[in-house]
């Protein structure tokens, strides 16, 4: 998404642009698998958050044309393994077990004197809570929905003290979903472009001569 913006905003001043890229395919984290089912389903970025207030994706998506719905959080439906549906109240309560074990950790946060990782910590606030097994299992999906797929990292590896630290936030709004394929947003911004493109070329050195 970066190269491919600063290849147009080049090419717009009158460079002549090469894009090396490592990969057999352009769009980095911006994947869009159109080949597993009927309708694109992106496997990176899928999400504008905060589409709804100021974030320029969404003008870019609509400037592009690539499909964008208002995200649904409240559709949500969740299935056991073996195909059943999780009724809701059971996902009702593993959302107030998930604030439960949130609220505990905050207390726990406010005591750290030296940071640990945030799976340490949450081990320390759930194992005096006795959760069944159904609860741990619902737990490993709330936490993984809700921090390790969010932060896109393993729970081992973030610091209990600061791993939702961000930069304040300059948009606002609902989040939007992208249901016309993140990539389209790519071929988008380069359509049209005099761009020499070279796929599986790993950059390894600059010369700034
Ligand atoms: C699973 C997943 C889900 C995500 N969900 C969202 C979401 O819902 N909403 C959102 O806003 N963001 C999301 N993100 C983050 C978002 O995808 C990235 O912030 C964004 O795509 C970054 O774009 P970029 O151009 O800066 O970097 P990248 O997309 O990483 O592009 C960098 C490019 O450089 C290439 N490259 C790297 N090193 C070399 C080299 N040495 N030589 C040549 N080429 C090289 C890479 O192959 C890649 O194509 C998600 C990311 C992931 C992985």
């Amino acid at each position: 998404m970066a190269g491919a913006t600063a290849a147009k905003e080049l090419v717009g001043r009158g460079f002549s642009v090469t894009i090396v890229e490592a990969r057999d395919r352009i769009g980095g984290r911006m994947f869009t698998d159109r080949t597993s089912f009927a309708y694109p389903v992106d496997i990176g970025a899928g999400w504008i958050h905060l589409g709804d207030g100021g974030n320029p994706i969404t003008s870019l998506c609509e400037h592009y044309k690539v499909g964008v719905k208002q995200a649904e959080y409240h559709n949500e439906q969740v299935y056991w393994k073996d195909g059943r549906k999780i009724s809701q109240k059971d996902n009702e309560d593993a959302d107030h077990l998930y604030e439960k074990i949130m609220g505990k950790f905050e207390d726990l946060r406010k005591t750290l004197k030296s940071d640990i990782s945030l799976e340490a910590a949450l081990e320390q606030v759930t194992k005096p809570m006795q959760l069944t097994s159904d609860q741990k299992l619902f737990q490993r999906y709330k936490i993984y929905s809700e921090i390790q797929c969010e932060w896109a990292c393993h729970l081992k590896d973030m610091s209990a003290i600061n791993f939702d630290e961000e930069a304040g936030d300059k948009y606002s709004g609902e989040d939007k979903l992208v249901t016309g394929g993140f990539d389209n947003l790519i071929y988008g911004l380069l359509s049209g472009l005099k761009i020499d493109l070279k796929l599986k070329q790993v950059v390894t050195e600059i010369d700034y001569s």
